[in-house]
């Protein structure tokens, strides 16, 4: 996959994915970060990004012409077969809310373009001749697009064949499954008096199954009770849920 960020700082970039997992996928080759910045598209001497709004309210706005220049540049290199698996992404707090659902879409292309706005954001005529999807990643606004982008991207290479060990442990994880994780400890299986449950330690893998999936449900009851109606649960989940004082909806 290759994922192509266009930003105003590419310096912020380098933390992030300069460590850990990201940095891996792309030493592996798992992944291609390409950062762009915004200003290298721009053709006047003070190499100008933004321009006041018109209708005169405060707060610059992002200009059309080094976006779609940049965009298209990055689309050029695209061959017409692959434009199927590209995706031109706006970071912003009016796009859709990110959920893993997405992320998932998202780690099946070929191409992504990230497109992080500043100020008041971006010429709307980008959203609309340029982007395909407008994306937020919570009900709260970033001075910039940045820190989305890279959310986005971590939570899309993570999901990439071969960035994370086993599989499975992508598929267990929170949302993912359906709930939210049970508890996980590691050792000492004492600390300052405070023990790891026993069944943990028993070797039964049936009890030891049981209690994460009933761990699993409470906790989900209790932080995030919203995705119990679209979880798959079995009659067993159902009847614990219900002896918790949970009621299926409808
Ligand atoms: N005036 C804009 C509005 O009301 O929609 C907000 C602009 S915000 C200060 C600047 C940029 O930060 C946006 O263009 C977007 O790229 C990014 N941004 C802010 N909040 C975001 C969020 N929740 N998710 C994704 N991007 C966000």
């Amino acid at each position: 996959m290759q994922v192509h960020i266009l930003t105003l700082f590419p310096e912020m970039f380098q933390g992030p994915f300069g460590e850990s997992i990201v940095k891996r996928a792309v030493d592996k080759g798992a992944v291609d970060i390409q950062l762009h910045n915004i200003r290298d598209y721009t053709h006047d001497r003070h190499r100008t990004v933004d321009d006041y709004q018109f209708g005169g309210d405060s707060g610059m706005v992002m200009k059309p012409e080094p976006i779609f220049e940049g965009v298209e540049t990055i689309l050029a290199g695209i061959t017409q077969l692959e434009m199927a698996t590209t995706r031109v992404i706006l970071t912003s707090p009016q796009g859709k809310l990110l959920d893993q659902k997405m992320v998932e879409e998202f780690a099946r292309q070929r191409y992504l373009i990230i497109l992080c706005g500043h100020y008041e954001g971006v010429d709307e005529r980008v959203r609309e001749h340029l982007i395909t999807d407008d994306v937020s990643i919570g009900d709260y606004v970033l001075t910039g697009g940045e820190l989305a982008a890279m959310a986005l991207t971590d939570a899309v290479v993570r999901l990439l064949p071969g960035v994370v060990g086993k599989p499975e442990s992508v598929t267990r994880d929170s949302i993912t499954s359906g709930l939210l994780q049970h508890p996980v400890y590691t050792r000492p299986a004492e600390y300052q008096g405070w023990a790891v449950p026993e069944t943990l330690l028993s070797g039964n893998h049936g009890e030891i199954g049981r209690w994460r999936r009933e761990r699993a449900l409470e906790r989900t009851l209790r932080q995030r009770p919203d995705l119990l109606s679209k979880a798959a649960l079995s009659v067993e989940d159902e009847e614990f849920l219900e002896g918790l004082g949970w009621k299926r909806e409808g």
